[in-house]
This record gives C-alpha cells, sequence and structure tokens, in this order.
C-alpha cells in the first residue's frame, strides 16, 4: 500500500506544505510556529482532542513532576502572563486544560483531524514528497513530515498468560477511561511502581477495599512537597517570567532547578546530610542537582541513596516492608527519579499490601485474579501502570520509509540512529520532534519540544529562503553524533541504570543509551552551530532530475563539537549552567 501511494505522489506541488503527526505539546506548537511562517499543515491526531499525554493519562493522582512554571510554553508572552497555574506540580485535569486553552487561543483546531491514526508515511524521491496515510482512508502528499508523536505514547502490557480470562477490569494508565474509574469497594491489583504506578497507588489506595501493589523493582521517589501558589507571589514571579525562562534555556535540565558545583564526596558527611535533608523538604527531583558528582561517581551516588533509604526506614512502619521498598542494585537518579505525595506512607495503611514479583514472581492472570509463585491474589481490577515502548514505540508502530523505500524499522534494527535526536539518514525532510539522540526525557520536555520546533522551522524556512526542496542527515554526521551521545552517557551512572532509556523494559528491543545527556544548553548551542554554518552535516538539495544535492560547505559535525565545548568551557555559566 504505502509504497505504490508514494509512486503516484507524482508531479503535482504537495497537498500541504507539513503533515504533523501528533496534537500533544510539539503537535500544538509545530502546527502554530509553521502556521505562523506561512506554511499550509495538516495535523492528524489519534486521540478524540488534543494534549496527547495529558488527554491519555487520566489516572488518579497524574501531575507533571517539573514544576508548572517551568512545564508550559515559553514561546509566548501573553500566554504565560494571561495562564495562572493553581498548584506547584499542576494535575492532568489542569494541564489538559491548559492544552486546550492554548489549541482554542491560537485558533489551532481548524486543521488537527482527530480521531486518526497514520498508518505510514513514505517518501517519494522524484517530488520530494511523504505520502501520509491514515487508517480511516485520508491519503495525504506533504513537502515536510514532523512526528511529534510522543517519547511515551505508546503504553505496553505484559504478555502475562490468562490475561484475556480474568473477569473484572483491567486498565492502563496511559489509557485511562475518559470519564475516570470508581474503585470503591474493589479488591484492586496494581502492577508497576514506576512513576505513573508511584502517583496512583496513593489515591486508589484511599478509595479501594484492598489494594495490592505488584513490585518488580523498587524505584527512588521524592516527596513533592506539593502546595497551591499563591496568586500575590504568582503575580510577582510573572513579571520577570521572560528571565526566568531564559535562564532554563541554557540550563542543564531545562529547569529552574539549583545545579550545586559542589562535591558529595569533598563536603564533610554532616554538612552532606544537612544538603540533602534540605532539598528533600523543598521537594521534588531537586535532590539531583545537590552536588555535581551523584551522577558521575558511583561512591558520591551511594550517599544520597543512604540519605534515602534512611528516609523509607522512618516512614515505613514494617521495617520488612521498607526493606522490600528499598532501591538496590542501581544508581540513585539513574532510572528515571519519581515524585510522589504520600508514597511511601501509604504502606501504613491497614488495606495495602506489597508483593515483590521478583521473589515471587507473576505466573498467570487468573479468571479470580493474579497467581504468583506463593499463590493467588483475589481481584476485582487490575491497574497496568507497566509504562510505555518509550522513545521509538510510537514511531515504529507506523511503516515510515525514507529513500529506496527502506523501512525506519530496518533503518533502526540495531537501535535509533539519528542525527542531533532530530533527522535519519535516509529519510529527508523527516523531522522527530524530542527523538532519541535529543535530550527529551531527561530534559523538562516541554522545553525541549520548544526548542526543536523551532529549530526545524528555522530549517524550512532557510530551505524555502534557498529555494531547496529538501534537508537530510548525512550518514557520517549521524554516526559522529551518535558516537558522541554514546560518549556523553558512558561519562556517568545513567547506563548502568538498566531502565527504559535503554530499553531495557522491552523484551527483545536494542540496547542503545537514547536520551542526549550533555544538557540542553550545551545541546542548543551545537543545534545553533549547526545552523549558523549553513546547515552542518546536511545534504540540502532540489526536488526533480537534479536530485543531487548542493555543494556543502561544513559536511562534518566534528568542528562543531568542538567549538561548542570550547565555547562552554570559557563561559561557566553557559551551556553547562
Ligand atoms: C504520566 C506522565 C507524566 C509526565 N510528566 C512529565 C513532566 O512532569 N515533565 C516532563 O518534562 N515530561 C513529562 N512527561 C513526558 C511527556 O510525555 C512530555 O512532557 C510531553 O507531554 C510530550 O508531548 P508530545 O507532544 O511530544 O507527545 P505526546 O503528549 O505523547 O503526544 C503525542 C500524540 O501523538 C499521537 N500519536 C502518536 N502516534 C500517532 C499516529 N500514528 N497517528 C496519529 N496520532 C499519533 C498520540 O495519540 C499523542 O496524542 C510525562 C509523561 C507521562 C506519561
Amino acid at each position: 500500500m504505502g509504497h505504490d501511494a508514494a509512486n503516484q505522489a507524482g508531479d503535482s506541488p504537495p497537498d500541504v506544505d507539513a503533515v504533523v503527526v501528533g496534537a500533544g505539546f510539539a503537535g500544538l506548537y509545530a502546527l502554530h510556529r509553521l502556521r505562523g511562517l506561512g506554511l499550509s499543515v495538516r495535523v492528524f491526531e489519534r486521540g478524540e482532542d488534543v494534549g496527547g499525554t495529558w488527554y491519555w493519562n487520566r489516572y488518579p493522582g497524574a501531575r507533571c513532576d517539573v514544576e508548572s512554571l517551568d512545564y508550559s510554553f515559553s514561546f509566548s508572552d501573553e500566554l504565560q502572563q494571561e495562564w495562572s497555574w493553581s498548584e506547584r506540580y499542576a494535575t492532568q485535569p489542569e494541564i489538559l486544560r491548559y492544552l486546550n486553552h492554548v489549541a482554542d487561543r491560537f485558533g489551532l483546531r481548524s486543521d488537527i483531524t482527530f480521531g486518526t491514526r497514520v498508518v505510514s508515511a513514505v517518501y517519494h524521491e522524484p517530488s520530494a514528497q511523504w505520502v501520509i496515510e491514515t487508517d480511516r482512508g485520508h491519503r495525504v502528499t506533504a513537502r515536510h513530515a514532523i512526528m511529534a508523536v510522543g517519547n511515551l505514547s505508546v503504553g505496553r502490557v505484559p504478555d502475562f498468560p490468562g490475561l484475556d480470562l480474568f473477569l473484572g477490569q483491567t486498565y492502563h494508565t496511559g489509557d485511562w477511561p475518559t470519564d475516570g474509574v470508581d474503585f470503591t469497594g474493589l479488591r484492586v491489583g496494581v502492577i508497576g511502581t514506576g512513576s505513573s504506578g508511584i502517583q496512583a497507588i496513593p489515591m486508589i489506595a484511599r478509595q479501594a477495599a484492598h489494594l495490592t501493589v505488584f513490585q518488580r523493582t523498587p524505584h527512588y521517589t521524592i516527596p513533592a512537597q506539593h502546595h497551591r501558589l499563591d496568586p500575590d507571589w504568582l503575580a510577582a514571579f510573572k513579571q520577570h517570567y521572560a528571565d526566568y525562562r531564559r535562564r532554563m534555556r541554557v540550563s542543564r535540565g531545562g529547569l529552574s532547578r539549583d545545579y550545586s558545583e559542589r562535591r558529595a564526596l569533598e563536603t564533610p558527611p554532616p554538612q552532606r546530610h544537612n544538603t540533602y535533608e534540605a532539598r528533600w523538604n523543598f521537594g521534588g527531583a531537586e535532590i539531583l542537582g545537590s552536588f555535581a558528582d551523584l551522577l558521575t561517581d558511583e561512591r558520591a551516588n551511594s550517599t544520597v541513596a543512604e540519605f534515602v533509604a534512611g528516609k523509607i526506614r522512618e516512614i515505613v512502619h514494617d521495617p520488612e516492608v521498607a526493606g522490600r521498598l528499598i532501591p538496590h542494585g542501581y544508581p540513585f537518579g539513574a532510572k528515571r527519579l519519581c515524585v510522589d505525595t504520600d508514597y511511601y506512607e501509604t504502606y501504613n495503611r491497614a488495606n495495602v499490601a506489597l508483593v515483590d514479583v521478583t521473589a515471587t514472581p507473576i505466573e498467570a492472570v487468573t479468571p479470580a485474579g493474579i497467581r504468583t509463585s506463593a499463590g493467588e491474589h483475589e481481584l476485582d481490577a487490575i491497574v497496568f501502570a507497566t509504562g510505555f515502548d518509550a522513545m521509538t514505540g510510537a514511531l515504529l508502530a507506523m511503516d515510515v520509509r525514507g529513500r529506496g523505500g527502506l523501512p525506519l524499522t530496518q533503518a533502526w534494527e540495531a537501535g535509533p540512529q539519528t542525527y542531533l535526536g532530530v533527522c535519519v539518514a535516509g529519510f529527508p525532510n523527516l523531522f522527530i520532534i524530542t527523538g532519541p539522540g535529543s535530550p527529551s526525557v531527561l530534559s523538562n520536555v516541554v522545553l525541549s519540544i520548544e526548542q526543536h520546533v523551532e529549530w526545524v522551522s528555522d530549517l524550512i524556512e532557510y530551505l524555502r529562503k534557498h529555494d531547496l526542496d529538501w534537508a537530510e542527515a548525512r550518514r557520517e554526521a549521524q554516526h559522529e553524533w551518535v558516537a558522541h551521545v554514546n560518549d556523553v552517557a558512558s561519562r556517568t551512572l545513567f547506563p548502568v541504570g538498566n531502565s527504559w532509556y535503554l530499553g531495557a523494559n522491552v523484551p527483545g528491543k536494542p540496547r542503545v543509551f537514547m536520551p542526549y545527556i550533555g544538557g540542553v544548553g550545551r545541546y542548543r548551542a551545537i543545534c545553533d552551530r549547526v545552523a549558523a554554518g549553513g546547515y552542518t552535516g546536511f545534504d540540502l538539495g532540489h526536488a526533480g532530475p537534479e536530485e543531487a544535492p548542493v555543494p556543502d560547505a561544513a559536511p562534518v559535525l566534528q568542528p562543531v563539537l568542538h567549538a561548542t565545548d570550547a565555547a562552554a568551557l570559557a563561559d561557566a555559566e553557559g551551556a553547562w549552567g
């Protein structure tokens, strides 16, 4: 189907300048930005409305774990001035209201087709057009294909034997019923204790008659120390919003978070403890910035791990349960750090039980519940908080084909290879928003989305100004980038975490460290230098018989990386700050 469709693209101009897949933060901003450049755009979204992550993840307790004032768009000062977040970490309904407001305010809905899944995107070489097909029979040609499909948008349910025999209800946190779920009086099982499980468990425990938590890997989680935002404080804060955003853009994680340059191992233990205590009480992932060596030196890392273990023992009354909740076998922060409200306290409730499925594995789902090697747990409902096929799941679920009909699945057989996390050699004019190889999930994702969308639209604008039709990452530049991403990761403790950052939660998925860990400030500096060099590492060309690329002055990336390093070292407040 897809390939034949591409052959029909022919000589006529494309139906639209750009097709955008997805209408979460990324798709909405891509639409707004590209329309602002005068491009015609069509967005396809599988869901029935805007919101992406915040449309699908309606489970009880769902919130952002980056503070609301950071986790929001900065591209429009009017928008950030008129919108008032009510809490330090906004709830899912509030974030969804915000994204609906964005869609309405900028008049975005008219260009979005909802309830429609893109099934294929095939590149037609002679016309340099993408042919996009959907599950509802659309077939649209476009010069550019913008993949705003999300890093965490394809839920994973483990393949337990007997799952279809269960007589109760099952739910995935990432595909929660729009009308919510009432667990009153029910015996509920939650499988999974990552970010979503940790947020949902305390809420479900308060409603259900009984809750059994099935835990494979205990995760580190830090109390959010939530509070409402005082309107007067907020009004004063907004006067400096623009400056605040500027600092976030050159920071390490895209956050206002304060990273200390001190080293844990050079700090006397009582002082170190006080630092951890202060950051624990402040709440959220702030604790990761306590010392500069926490994610590079295992001995430094164990000091914060021990501090958190001490907190778990203090909070959880039953020492045996506390022992099961204490993470082990991987460094603190090397798997996504969770942020919670009352998570450990929940295990002091009489109606909550914790099952360690490493010691007593789940053997099967039965009509009445879940059977582990130690016996059966009778349940009325099962909640899968089992995460996502992260970073590549949604991209590879489509039939994406580049030059010569090469499927993306084949190009990425050994793991995702990208140039700057945004382009793939062999796939001209295909742009991935927060793709593997970009800071993405290791950053404030909204800020990273803005950077990507702006950078991609600048590139598209450059092509138009220079009367060019396509841009394609060069293979050698892509190799250099992948090597750089791996090199930076290997200097930290992250790869030891064996997490979904590596694809370790999906059986058979190639192990590649996917997010770029060099910091969003540094990453931005590299992307800017690539653009300033006339798109270093890209071939740029015309459609038609003279398809050959125009000569590129600066084909390789190495000088850009060196220049960026030198600039970063010269300005300690800069990219690494
Ligand atoms: C519970 C949860 C909490 C999170 N909290 C934070 C946080 O605090 N801070 C942070 O930085 N990040 C957080 N994230 C990450 C979050 O995914 C991003 O911050 C952000 O929402 C991603 O936006 P997006 O537009 O790139 O992708 P998404 O919001 O995932 O949107 C992608 C959209 O594309 C659609 N789509 C995918 N494939 C197709 C297709 N083939 N055809 C049509 N439509 C398709 C999907 O339906 C989806 O609506 C969280 C993620 C989850 C799951």
